[in-house]
């Protein structure tokens, strides 16, 4: 993704910085924040399936399941927390 076009929140940045309207301006920022809070879910989700998750064992790029073998909604706390700092 790197090098690519510009991404859509760098754009809203950008028109952030120069704009004069206050309406305008938070209509901006809260369109901003919300790109980046699905941009870092994204990215947060990716990265914590590259690694085996140490509570219940599942494979990189498998998603954690439940005792039932159900697959969890969300991935163990301990692969998340090992997936964002790998070496803690
Ligand atoms: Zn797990």
């Amino acid at each position: 993704m790197q090098g690519e076009k510009k991404e859509r929140w760098m754009e809203l940045a950008e028109k952030a910085a120069v704009e004069q309207d206050p309406a305008k301006l938070l209509e901006l920022i809260t369109e901003l924040n919300k790109l980046l809070l699905e941009k870092e879910q994204r990215l947060g989700m990716k990265t914590t399936l590259t690694i085996r998750c140490p509570t219940c064992g599942a494979a990189p790029g498998k998603k954690c399941e439940l005792t039932d073998g159900q697959p969890r909604a969300d991935s163990h706390r301990d692969r998340r927390l090992i997936a964002k700092d790998p070496k803690s």
